[in-house]
């Protein structure tokens, strides 16, 4: 029994081929049955491992009596259905993650031709996106069914459970409508994938539209200074320094705008170009573009618009284009604020 805090349970549910491996769901105490706040891969070998975590503590599906989701990607809300029709609990997710997902579908195969147009002018080679295509094994409606959510979440919306009350932080970023929750009183923040100890979270531009690595760094700052004796994430092992790690995950960002505003120095490139001039995985001490399979690839050049948004917003990087192509150049305004 995993009591990570005095009526906080964490139960880690398995994620299949994933160096992660755990998604870390937390069930709390509450007076009228337990709040989950998130719940998992859609596998059996994951449904059993909740269900066994929770007979561990006394309780069954049955006593859950709310699920919040903290973003709508596969590993927290793939069993949210599943979970939800067994328990008869209501489920909450922020209002943009249940636009994003329509209910819980996932993307569908139009949203594959979206992206691989969207890469392709980003200078994709279109020979390469042909292997990038998604099989059967990428198909992500495999891992999730259905949930529709009860209540739709907003910022500083209120969600109690026996002796807490939590409060949801919107921290767009990793995910455009990721939450948080925080108690106050029990200073404790249920991080979600906004703020993980070790893995840098993914950032990603998937449409021509915003800049979800300034809203990640606003979002960091937002969550900075919460006075906060745990912090529990998840993924990876809970932790206490947030501001400490807070401060490292922005540092890591900086360093890769400064490496993306150097690979630009030759003038102008696109995404792809400029994710080749790039040291990928420098958790794993670095490894150059051209060695990444071919899902990490795509990866890449998504962390790398990202970046490049975040450094036109910031106004140290221009877009033009060119034959369906977007180049971006360096200007000549020195400095920039992160
Ligand atoms: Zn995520
Ligand atoms: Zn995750």
């Amino acid at each position: 029994m995993n009591e990570v805090s005095p009526g906080i349970f964490r139960l880690q549910v398995p994620i299949p081929n994933n160096p992660l491996e755990f998604t870390n769901v937390y069930l709390v105490r509450g007076d009228d049955g337990y709040l989950l706040v998130d719940v998992g891969m859609d596998t059996e070998e994951a449904f059993v491992a909740l269900e066994r975590q929770l007979a561990e503590i006394g309780a069954a599906l049955k006593d859950i009596a709310q699920i919040v989701v903290t973003h709508a990607h596969m590993d927290h809300y793939g069993l949210a259905g599943r979970v939800k029709e067994l328990s008869g609990a209501t489920l909450a997710l922020h209002r943009i993650e249940s636009q994003s997902f329509a209910g819980g579908r996932g993307p569908g195969p139009a949203m594959f031709d979206q992206f691989e147009r969207w890469l392709r002018a980003n200078g994709f080679p279109p020979a390469e996106l042909a292997q990038l295509h998604p099989g059967p094994a990428h198909d992500h409606r495999r891992f999730a069914q259905p949930a529709v959510p009860d209540v739709i979440l907003e910022d500083g919306d209120e969600i109690t459970a026996g002796a807490f009350r939590f409060k949801a932080i919107w921290t767009p970023g990793h995910a455009p409508g990721h939450v948080c929750l925080f108690d106050s009183g029990h200073r404790v923040l249920l991080a979600g994938d906004h703020v993980l100890p070790v893995t840098t979270p993914n950032v990603s531009l998937r449409s021509p539209d915003g800049s979800p690595l300034s809203d990640f760094i606003a979002s960091l700052k937002k969550v900075r200074d919460l006075d906060v004796r745990l912090v529990l994430p998840a993924h990876e092992q809970p932790f206490t320094d947030l501001a400490g790690r807070v401060d490292a995950i922005i540092a890591h960002h900086r360093q890769r705008l400064d490496e993306i505003l150097a690979a630009l120095a030759d003038g102008p490139a696109t995404a792809y170009q400029v994710s080749q001039g790039v040291a990928w995985m420098p958790e794993m001490g670095g490894a150059r573009f051209e060695s990444l399979a071919y899902w990490d690839r795509r990866m890449a050049v998504t962390e790398t618009l990202a970046h490049l948004e975040a450094l036109r917003a910031e106004g140290a990087v221009g877009k033009s284009e060119r034959s369906g192509v977007t180049y971006y150049r360096r200007t000549t305004l020195p400095g920039r604020v992160v």
